[in-house]
């Protein structure tokens, strides 16, 4: 059996979107479970729309995702280079074979005469302005004009293009993985150009070349490449290369969060979620874009999401390692239909990867952001409070939030708490615990429990009554993890200091 080749193809145009993305994911993921090679291959032949640094920003996110490629521009494999501005010279010789056996053809028209054409059909409504079967017989190409007059222009070097002659008639059928049969009728489809004037090939004709010489056997890629699959396919027939032709799978797009239309940059930025695996800041505007890396997510997260976006497993099963994913993963389970994107799901995810991250390495993380608060505690202090507040975030930035009074003595007290719960009776009742406890020597979890205790049977007080105002003196709100261990960490000195600093503070209702 061959063995199979696929690979993931961007443009370095801008950013890599999530969706690109999810696409090198089901490349990659397709690859391995069969055993086969994963390549990344650079398509930067439109030079006017070239970003020079989007390429380093494709590797980077793939990079940080964790999808490895086989050969690459920085992976030099078999067929090096991989990088199709490298490869320049080796387009010529296939569109000049096509132009040869007649598959192709030399068109001459210039902007203006393009334009004048497409004025002219909008104007007389006979169909879609293009340059097709229909319309090139009226243009200014090899068809049209002598082979005496086309020989004079090639070698008075005047601007050109190679265009493919698709045919008048007939069907062009071809089968997809995802969407089955898909026919098209070939009278409908563009002469587009294979060519250009700047000695380029255009995507179309770069793409089914490379393809071909690297040996690819599955072509798995965003359903916006669906138009262009039937010229594709004319193009492994008219290169003589039908058997080698890849297999196509054309993946279903990702839609806005209400499910109406594609997922757009603008829909992150509106909504507030990253539509970029990375952050990105535009070199021409200065703009900056989010990323999921700076949001917080970790990245298993992101890819668990991307790979649930237009594949399913068949069952129940949500979270999904990427060893998990190579094995579970097919085409027969990427389904036709666009797949919604649910940023609160996606926020689910990242909770779920943190809490199954090992306490140490979250509080490493938890200790870096403490730092810049210029907060310097101690790691085994730092491991117990995460262990403790992991279960309220979705994000490591969220834990501060959560776990600030451990590092910061209140300088605000929730008031509508503290209406409701610091009643005339609390400070007395607080000063009096605080004098006990601070005499207790070993200032353990017990020995709090133990104090509090004594004070409320004594007293007759209920918890009720005690826990409220000390968990506000403490924390100032009504909200944290449980009261006693958050005592232990304060210590007791801090915890004494806080309960006469509120009682001062707080207004008594
Ligand atoms: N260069 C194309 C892109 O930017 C590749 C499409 C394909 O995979 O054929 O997505």
């Amino acid at each position: 059996m061959t063995k199979v080749r696929v690979r993931f193809a961007p443009s370095p145009t801008g950013p890599l979107h999530m969706g690109g993305v999810r696409t090198a994911l089901y490349n990659y993921l397709f690859a391995k479970k069969q055993g086969g090679d994963f390549l990344l291959r650079i398509e930067d032949t439109d030079q006017n729309r070239f970003i020079p640094s989007a390429e380093e920003y494709i590797l980077e996110s793939l990079s940080w995702c964790g999808i490895h490629w086989d050969e690459g521009p920085d992976r030099p494999g078999p067929y090096t280079p991989y990088r199709q501005s490298e490869r320049k010279n080796l387009y010529r010789q296939y569109a000049l074979q096509l132009a040869e056996s007649g598959h192709a053809y030399y068109a001459f028209d210039t902007p203006e005469e393009l334009e004048a054409m497409r004025k002219k059909m909008e104007s007389e409504k006979t169909g879609n302005p293009q340059y097709d079967s229909h319309t090139r017989t009226l243009m200014k190409n090899s068809l049209t004009l002598s082979e005496k007059e086309v020989n004079q222009r090639l070698e008075n070097g005047e601007p050109h293009v190679i265009r493919i002659k698709t045919p008048e008639t007939g069907e062009v059928v071809l089968e997809d993985l995802i969407r089955g049969t898909v026919r098209v009728n070939a009278s409908l489809l563009d002469d587009k150009v294979l060519f250009k004037g700047d000695g380029m090939p255009t995507y179309h004709l770069a793409n089914v070349v490379d393809d071909y010489l690297m040996k690819i056997t599955h072509v798995i890629r965003g359903e916006e490449w669906l138009p262009s699959a039937p010229l594709h396919v004319l193009l492994y027939r008219f290169l003589g290369w039908e058997k080698e032709m890849p297999r196509f799978a054309h993946l279903p797009l990702l839609l806005k969060p209400d499910g109406n239309g594609k997922l757009s940059k603008r829909d992150g930025d509106r909504l507030g979620f990253p539509v970029f695996p990375l952050q990105w800041k535009d070199p021409a505007t200065g703009e900056t874009s989010s990323g999921y890396r700076e949001s917080g997510y970790f990245p298993e997260a992101f890819v668990n999401i991307l790979a649930l976006l237009g594949w399913n497993p068949g069952t129940e099963k949500e979270t999904f390692s990427m060893k998990e994913l190579v094995e579970a993963f097919s085409l027969e389970r990427v389904s036709k239909s666009g797949a919604r994107f649910d940023p609160e799901k996606a926020r689910w995810f990242n909770h779920q990867y943190l809490q199954k991250k090992n306490t140490e390495e979250l509080a490493e993380l938890f200790l870096e952001e403490l730092k810049e608060r210029d907060h310097f505690p101690h790691k085994e202090k730092v491991i117990r409070i995460t262990e403790m507040i992991k279960e309220r975030v979705n994000f490591v930035h969220e834990m501060w939030e959560q776990a600030a009074f451990f590092f910061e003595a209140p300088t605000t007290y929730d008031e509508k708490f503290a209406k409701k719960r610091w009643r005339s009776d609390t400070p007395e009742n607080l000063l009096l615990i605080a004098d006990r406890l601070e005499n207790l020597e070993v200032f353990s979890i017990d020995n709090i429990e133990n104090t509090l205790h004594a004070y409320m049977e004594e007293s007759g007080k209920g918890a009720g009554k005690i826990m409220p105002g000390l968990r506000l003196a403490l924390v100032g709100a009504g909200i944290g993890p449980d009261l006693k261990e958050i005592m232990e960490i304060l210590g007791k000195e801090e915890v004494v200091k806080r309960i006469r600093k509120a009682v001062q503070e707080i207004p008594v209702n």
